[in-house]
């Protein structure tokens, strides 16, 4: 599912970055070469202006002069006498089979009658002398030209010049320019995609996280309600056949397990709350080492029971009362305390701290110390995960791996911290902070 989402938001974010870059590319280069055509074709129609007026000032074309503008502008000139291509100069053979199929090609784009595509028009009017310049393309030579047709009527005779510059080194460098622009976009569209690819992979990284939780928390929680389940399954199943005294055995077994169930589905209903923001607390003044006496006199009697010392440390002077939610803190507690006296085995001493720290950022911290079986390294990097129980307390039925889970995610929710660290003389110290 993951991998999917993966691919099809790289192709959606690079597909449309990648989009915009070409059609911001291809809008550069459309505007671009059309500039560049009509500041060509203006600098073209401005060196026939001059040849025009030059032509109409002089009584007769001179060879030589042609030569020279041939020579100099790398065009290429005809002349047509009478509807007769005249060979104007014997320094430059325009009579060749190519040359005429130009000089017709050109003459048919002026006159419209060609098939070149995009002609344009320009016309000056001098006294006997038009031009009009137009640009054409020669299917013989595939290329482009700007083309002036100049018509010179004097006296009784017709002449026309015709003037050809090719523009095949434009040509030329418009072919280069669309050549890099199209490495730049392939370079920019693989670039996109990678990045695409990472980012993507960046924002799902917590959705998949996520999802995996999910499906490991209720994988565990569907785990540990099988037991009991099938517990109380098989105690009905034997209460039908055994008898009276047998059955009540059985009775207890079910409403044991039953009690089992209903604290593992509390507590997953806790975490479950906690995760869709929805963490029941109630927040007010309240004084944090009243919390801690109760919690000391309501644990105090199982200590004894199991052969621990309890002992409560509390301020000498009163402090500030803490904005938080009693029950919240107390049920964070109960969890440290009975973890403390599951985990430390009989004549161990557990040990409940309060301390205020009036410094910049006044903070409440408690602790809870054992002298229990400690917690390796290992076990503390995931005892705050839930269904977390590390293999010394595996085989205890009364422990799903739950409690640190809804400690901290009480604390959290106070914008606390829970830490855990050896005990100096063994065991655990787990240390609360609250803002
Ligand atoms: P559990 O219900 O199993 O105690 P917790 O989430 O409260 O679940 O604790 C997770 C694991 O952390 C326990 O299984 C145990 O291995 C370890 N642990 C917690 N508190 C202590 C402690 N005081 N001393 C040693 N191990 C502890």
């Amino acid at each position: 599912m993951f991998r999917k989402a993966h691919f099809f938001f790289t192709a959606l974010y690079g597909g449309t970055t990648s989009a915009i870059i070409v059609i911001l590319s291809l809008f550069y280069l459309y505007t671009s070469q059309k500039n560049l055509w009509e500041n060509l074709f203006d600098s073209f129609e401005n060196d026939i202006g001059t040849i025009a007026a030059s032509l109409e000032q002089s009584s007769d074309v001179s060879m030589q002069w042609l030569a020279g503008i041939e020579f100099q502008n790398s065009y290429e000139i005809f002349i047509i006498d009478n509807n007769v291509p005249f060979l104007y100069n014997t320094l430059h053979d325009r009579t060749g089979g190519g040359s005429l199929t130009l000089l017709t090609e050109s003459l048919n784009a002026g006159s419209g009658t060609s098939a070149s595509t995009d002609t344009a028009s320009h016309v000056n009017n001098y006294s006997g002398i038009r031009h009009s310049e137009y640009r054409f393309h020669s299917p013989s030579a595939n290329r482009y030209y700007f083309c002036s047709l100049i018509n010179m009527e004097r006296d009784s005779s017709a002449s026309q010049i015709v003037i050809l510059d090719s523009l095949e080194s434009v040509q030329e460098s418009i072919r280069k320019q669309r050549l890099l622009f199209l490495c730049l976009d392939l370079g920019a569209a693989a670039v996109l995609f990678t990045l695409a690819w990472f980012f993507t992979g960046f924002l799902l990284k917590p959705l998949r996280e996520n999802h995996e939780k999910q499906t490991r928390f209720i994988a565990a929680a569907s785990h540990e309600l099988r037991t009991p389940l099938a517990v109380i399954l098989a105690s009905s199943e034997c209460c039908r056949t055994s008898d009276e005294a047998q059955r009540d055995g059985f009775f207890q077994t079910i409403a044991k397990e039953g009690r089992r169930m209903n604290n593992l589905i509390n507590d997953m209903l806790t975490l479950t709350r906690a995760d869709i923001q929805n963490f029941p607390l109630n927040r007010r003044p309240s004084e944090l080492d009243t919390i801690c006496l109760n919690a000391y006199e309501s644990f105090e009697p199982l200590c004894r029971r199991e052969g621990l010392s309890l002992s409560l440390v509390l301020p000498d002077a009163p402090i500030e009362r803490c904005t938080c939610d009693p029950d919240g803190i107390a049920q964070a507690l109960s969890v440290l305390l009975h973890n403390a006296i599951s985990y430390t085995p009989p004549g161990g001493f557990v040990r409940l701290t309060l301390s205020y720290h009036k410094d910049r950022h006044a903070s409440f911290e408690i602790t809870v110390s054992d002298t229990g079986i400690g917690i390796s390294d290992e076990d503390k990097r995931h005892i705050f995960d839930r269904f977390y129980r590390s293999e010394k307390s595996r085989s205890s039925k009364e422990h799903f791996g739950l409690g640190l889970a809804i400690a901290h995610e009480i604390i959290r929710s106070h914008h606390g911290s829970i830490t855990v660290q050896d005990n100096p003389g063994g065991g655990s110290v787990f240390t609360v902070r609250l803002p």
